[in-house]
């Protein structure tokens, strides 16, 4: 904690978070752009331990695409983290570049790819984001893309089964979360990644649910109500009802008509309701879909055995996508 808050020059305002303020600043002596988030501390309770959670994962965390923690200013009422500036979250970049919101299919594969990227670095050291949405995914005009608030993100280890589950914003938040499951893992975040790619293609928000319930019942209507065939064990999850509304799952291409097969495989490796169905961060990137990313030398990950097993490994099919294969 070695910055002054001197060091850096506050300009505008760029947006409220849960429980934090953020500035532009700019670094006076380098004139470097930074982003600075302030969290008023209550005397009475010292420092909030969400934010301790976030400093202590971000300072571990370098990696093209997570935003970068340079420093942390720890005064006797506020703590400034001192962040990365990019230039607007994907949200914004939507609204102004999109057709009505929507991106261009070249633009959506990009985005994913970094995505994915980040959330396979962040799950590979064993950390889990659990509030993705395109309000924390950061652009800036070189088309990078990087993962940004880790104010609710937390180390975790095997067992998990600890959390409490209220995480998730609501519309990114995984069906085996809002019914109530307590010992959700990576597969948490996969979700969010599949409303994020579904959403980055129609310009609005996959599954827009105004509260639990409703949220539970736009992702049925779409992907089935499940049961125990389809899922064995839901029945036992504490927000599970017997007489829940019973809908067939949809074909996705129905709500994303300009969404193209490999895209669409992948979207339903993430959309799996069964959480230990969804795809990986580390297999979605190896999904046909990235080939020429993969083909053109794009820097990998450390390759490990354990690794390179899972890409040989398929993942259950959307029931109606069980006739193709990819792999
Ligand atoms: P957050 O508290 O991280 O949700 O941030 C609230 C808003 O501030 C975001 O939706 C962004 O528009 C903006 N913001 C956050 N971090 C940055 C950053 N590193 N660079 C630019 N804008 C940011």
């Amino acid at each position: 904690m070695s910055a002054q808050s001197s060091q850096f020059q506050q300009l505008e305002k760029l947006g409220e978070g849960t429980y934090a303020t953020v500035y532009k600043g700019r670094n006076r002596a380098t004139g470097t752009l930074v982003a600075l988030k302030e969290i008023n501390l209550d005397s009475e309770e010292g420092t909030p331990s969400t934010a301790i959670r976030e400093i202590s994962l971000m300072k571990d965390l370098k990696h093209p695409n997570i935003i970068n923690l340079y420093d942390v200013i720890h005064t006797e009422n506020k703590l400034t983290l001192v962040f990365e500036y990019l230039d607007r979250d994907l949200k914004k970049y939507m609204d102004i570049h999109g057709n009505n919101g929507a991106l261009e299919p070249a633009v959506v594969k990009s985005f994913m790819y970094q995505l994915l990227k980040g959330i396979d670095f962040c799950h590979q050291n064993r950390v889990l984001h659990r509030d993705l949405k395109p309000q924390n995914l950061l652009t800036n005009s070189k088309g990078e893309l990087k993962i940004g608030d880790f104010g609710l993100a937390r180390a975790f280890g095997i067992p998990v089964n600890t959390f409490s589950s209220e995480v998730v914003t609501l519309w990114y938040r995984a069906p085996d979360v809002l019914m109530g499951s307590r010992n959700y893992s990576t597969s948490i975040d996969m979700w969010s990644a599949g409303c994020i790619l579904a959403e980055m293609f129609i310009g609005r928000p996959l599954f827009p649910g105004s509260s639990n319930e409703d949220q539970l019942m736009k992702i049925f209507k779409v992907m089935g109500t499940p049961n125990e065939r389809t899922w064995p064990g839901v029945s036992r999850l504490p927000n599970y009802r017997p007489n829940f509304d019973v809908y067939i799952p949809q074909d996705l291409r129905s709500i994303i008509p300009n969404i193209d097969p490999l895209a669409l495989n992948l979207l339903n490796g993430l959309l799996q309701m069964k959480p230990e169905n969804r795809i990986s961060a580390s297999q979605a990137l190896q999904h046909p879909w990235f080939q020429e990313y993969n083909l053109q030398g794009v820097p990998q990950q450390q390759p490990d055995l354990q690794h390179q097993q899972q890409q040989q490994q398929t993942y259950p099919q959307h029931p109606q996508q069980q006739q193709q294969q990819y792999f």
